[in-house]
């Protein structure tokens, strides 16, 4: 009998193992609406929402790099299918104006109402830093609008997604409690965060730290002679004992503030996008606790 059961088991896994691998992405879940997210972060954010009761899944995979991305002709496909987009806003993701113009299902800009920080520096000054998902609280936002925007798409789950959004919120508090303590133990004299992307200004503003970045959205993806001079001068300036750059982009330009000033580098931080589920950050919680540790193992030089 244990024999049988055992086949039985594995053929299962089997079948879920190849239906998993069918064509580009999962398939249609008939059962339930479909909502797609604009990347990854939100894709969790929005699951953990929406429970069993919506089909959740990112436009964007893992590791993509999401302001300039090109959506392929899959994408338009998948999204026409869909019953609901969600997308952050704020200049996030460049792509999606001319996206969803092309299809004719409704969005919800998950960031309404958030309280903006623009970036200062550079061609983007004076606009929205889109990051806003990088302060929890802001995400306690995020998580507010999804629920208001899921009830709409189906009403009958309406008490599901508020007691998932309470359960959920909780989860945040804790997680931003968690950060600003954590990061309040670092030495004044060494609270600065350097990193490649300006994608740190609400977490550094939650966590009372000095932001610089070589560039501030990512776009051309390449740091120009001047940003990282003056990256360089700031670090030797500062004495900054760690720098950072981001999952979704090279390291190669911190790499030369690196080699030029003698500080360390600290590690990889996600912002943009999740790991894979096996890997540092399969979740955005997951994500927040994964950055605190490595700024503090990387400012105070002790093991992340
Ligand atoms: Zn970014």
């Amino acid at each position: 009998m244990r024999g049988r059961a055992g086949v039985v088991a594995v053929l299962a896994v089997l079948l879920l193992v190849v239906a998993g691998c069918s064509g580009a992405g999962p398939a249609r879940d008939a059962e339930r609406p479909l909502v797609l997210t604009t990347f990854t972060v939100l894709a969790d954010i929005a699951r953990n929402v929406a429970g069993e009761h919506l089909q959740v899944e990112s436009i964007t995979k893992v590791g993509a790099e999401i302001h300039g991305y090109e959506p392929t002709p899959g994408d338009i496909r998948k999204a026409a299918e869909a019953d609901l987009i969600v997308d952050n806003g704020l200049n996030l993701e460049l792509w999606f104006g001319r996206f969803v113009s092309e299809l004719s299902v409704p969005h919800v800009v998950v960031s309404d109402g958030v309280e903006v920080i623009d970036i200062s520096e550079d061609a983007y000054a004076g606009k929205p830093n889109p990051h806003a998902w990088m302060s929890p609280d802001n995400v306690a936002r995020y998580v507010d609008n999804m629920v208001a925007a899921f009830s709409n798409l189906d009403p009958a789950n309406t008490d599901a997604f508020r007691a998932n959004a309470e359960t959920y919120k909780a989860q945040l508090r804790t997680v931003h409690d968690e950060l600003v303590t954590a990061l309040a133990a670092v030495p004044a004299t060494q609270r600065a965060l350097v990193t490649c992307e300006g994608a740190f200004s609400y977490l550094a503003r939650d966590a009372g730290l000095t932001e610089r970045y070589i560039w501030a959205v990512n776009a051309e993806q390449q740091a120009t002679p001047q940003q990282v001079a003056s990256t360089i001068a700031f670090v030797s300036e500062n004495r900054v004992p760690a720098v950072f750059c981001e999952s979704t982009v090279s390291d190669s330009a911190m790499r030369q503030v690196v080699a030029a000033t003698g500080t360390r580098f600290g590690g990889i931080l996600y912002v943009d996008s999740l790991s894979e589920p096996g890997g540092p950050v399969p979740t955005y919680l997951d994500l927040i606790r994964h950055d605190t540790r490595t700024i503090i193992a990387g400012l105070t030089g002790s093991a992340a």
